[in-house]
């Protein structure tokens, strides 16, 4: 059983992202990516800092926006407005969830597509559904994609099940893996599926998108199957110095004995986000520029 090591996967997919700005560099281009971040949820917060944080490291320019919780939605457009219109800038994202008083998916729509490197956007949307390589794909399931890839796994011909239909990780997720460079055969099971372990159990490819600790059981799962555990949950553990740890959507102790290969969690889909999203912004800043 192999375990996907998705921290050494996005230290490559870094060190390649590191190649690129330093080729840019040369032409005296600079990627830049915009994070706006509105109100004060800590979890947010850490994962803002997070990813400006990555952007110092790679030598890239980013502009962190914090906005007060009270901003209206006029205002937050105005700002999106003026990220757009913006050259240093090639990537914008706004952190997920805003207040409920704004209205993400009027958001969503006001950036500009070209700029949109987390692929929320209808018309990169339409350009993952039409295999349009230009678009913009959510960063978490370009992840996994990449980590199948690295895992040496061929999906060609291969039996998929995507659990989860969100925006950002399980529809895309099942496009990629029903793309033409993929090749799998796609089943998008959700909370209405029927027999959800049986028909799990006819994956070769099992990908865990739900939100709900160690929800994938060994009876979802068949001998030899690759798992990707796309969850990130807390769970309350008196044993864990902050009374808490992060565990996935997959049962790992007694479902990864039956793999061939299995993402862990954490150390598995969590870091490939932050540097697909790189990976994006660089992305996004050679088509600005033509080159
Ligand atoms: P959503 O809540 O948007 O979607 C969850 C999906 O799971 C829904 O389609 C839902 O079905 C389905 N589901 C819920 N309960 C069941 C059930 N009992 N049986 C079958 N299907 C069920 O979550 P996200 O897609 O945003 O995230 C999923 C998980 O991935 C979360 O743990 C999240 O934290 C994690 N995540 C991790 C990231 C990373 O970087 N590693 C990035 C993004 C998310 P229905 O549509 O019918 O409600």
């Amino acid at each position: 059983m192999q375990i996907i090591d998705g921290k050494q996967v996005a230290a490559q997919v870094l060190e390649e992202v590191a190649q690129d700005i330093a080729e840019l560099k040369t032409k005296g281009i600079l990627p830049g990516l915009a994070v706006v971040l509105v109100g004060n949820d800590p979890a947010s917060q850490v994962y803002v800092g997070s990813k400006v944080k990555k952007c110092a490291e790679l030598g890239m320019n980013s502009k962190k926006i914090v906005l007060p919780e009270e901003t209206t939605q006029d205002e937050l457009l105005e700002v999106i407005r003026q990220l757009n219109e913006d050259s240093s800038i090639h990537g914008i994202l706004v952190q997920s969830p805003p207040p409920p008083h704004i209205d993400e998916a009027e958001v969503v729509l006001a950036i500009n597509p070209a700029k949109d490197v987390d692929g929320f956007h209808p018309e990169n949307v339409a350009k993952l559904v039409l295999e349009d390589e230009t678009g913009f794909v959510p960063c978490t399931p370009l992840g996994c994609m990449r980590l199948l890839e690295s895992a040496g796994v061929q999906t060609a011909g291969k039996r998929a099940v995507v659990i989860g239909r969100s925006m950002i990780v399980g529809k895309p997720m099942a496009h990629l893996l029903m793309s033409k460079k993929a090749n799998a055969t796609v089943t998008i099971a959700h909370s209405r599926t029927v027999n959800l372990p049986d028909l799990c159990k006819e994956a070769d490819i099992l990908v865990a998108a739900i939100g709900r600790p160690n929800f994938v059981t060994k009876d979802f799962v068949k001998e030899g199957a690759v798992v990707i555990d796309v969850g990130i949950n807390r769970v309350d553990d008196a044993t864990a110095p902050r009374g808490y740890k992060i565990v996935g959507d997959v049962a790992y102790d007694e479902v990864a004995p039956l793999c061939s290969a299995i993402t862990p969690v954490p150390g598995g889909v969590g870091p490939m986000t932050i540097a697909l999203l790189m990976a994006n912004t660089v992305k996004a800043c050679r088509q600005q520029n033509h080159c």
